[in-house]
């Protein structure tokens, strides 16, 4: 059987914060050195809007100004089968302000409200101070417990309701809101988070995690077979030294 993997690059140009590309990457090379090819596509305003034959879609973060300039696309060009595609399983992952659109509203700090997916339960209120550094966080979502780290920059605090978990506890760092000690949500193969980094290559377990929840979602029951993790679990091991955890 001839594998392969279908992602979706959401709005490349306009949410790409500190880096968020470097999730890809990780997604990519992490399949291709399994064997498993991927095709990039990517969509930007005004561009697709059909996600059936995609596996991973990724949006990174971004600025108040590039939320807005992509809000109204997102929800009324995107939203109704990006939704459906959740519901049947497609493998979503958000950080930040990508992540904070998927919820029911985003608040900037001038009051103005971009109204989100209402994909995840959540909704998101700017504070007045802005919530910076490393992140580290413990998280079950792969199954077992495990830290992911990385690092956070927003002023957005998000509140999460009934319907979706947190990605993990926030063990060093702010979070979500700074105050509840969670951070991300996870509403079936879709995920938030805050952590940029970017967050996957240092990240391994998170991105095989992904990898696999989208590979059985198109194959059945999959054998990821293990990769040479020893520099990304080092850099892993630094970015909790440097955060003090
Ligand atoms: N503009 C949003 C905030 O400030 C998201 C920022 C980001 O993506 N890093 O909360």
């Amino acid at each position: 059987m001839s594998l392969e993997l279908n992602l979706c690059h959401m709005y490349p140009e306009q949410m790409n914060l500190y880096g968020d590309r470097g999730n890809l990457i990780a997604l990519v090379m992490r399949a291709r050195w399994r064997g498993i090819p991927v095709r990039y596509h990517s969509v930007g305003p005004g561009e697709g809007g059909d996600f059936s034959g995609y596996d991973i879609c990724f949006m990174g973060g971004g600025q108040d100004h590039e939320q807005q300039l992509i809000g109204e696309d997102l929800v009324r060009r995107k939203g109704p089968d990006l939704k459906a595609a959740v519901e049947d399983g497609l493998v979503v992952f958000t950080v930040c302000g990508g992540y904070q659109l998927l919820g029911e509203y985003y608040t900037m700090g001038g009051g103005l409200k971009i109204p989100g997916l209402t994909l995840l339960d959540c909704r998101t209120d700017a504070g007045t101070r802005r919530m910076i550094g490393n992140l580290v966080v413990s998280s079950s979502f792969g199954g077992t417990v495990k830290t992911l780290v990385g690092f956070e920059n927003h002023s957005g605090r998000t509140r999460l309701g009934g319907e979706v978990e947190p990605l993990g506890r926030v063990l060093k760092g702010f979070g979500n809101n700074g105050e509840d000690q969670t951070e991300g949500a996870v509403y079936k193969n879709c995920v938030g988070t805050y952590l940029h980094g970017s967050a996957l290559p240092k990240n391994p377990w998170l991105t095989d995690v992904l990898l696999l929840r989208a590979l059985e979602r198109r194959y059945g029951r999959f054998d990821l077979e293990p990769l040479d993790d020893v520099v990304e679990q080092a850099a892993h091991r630094v970015a909790i030294r440097l955060a003090g955890a």
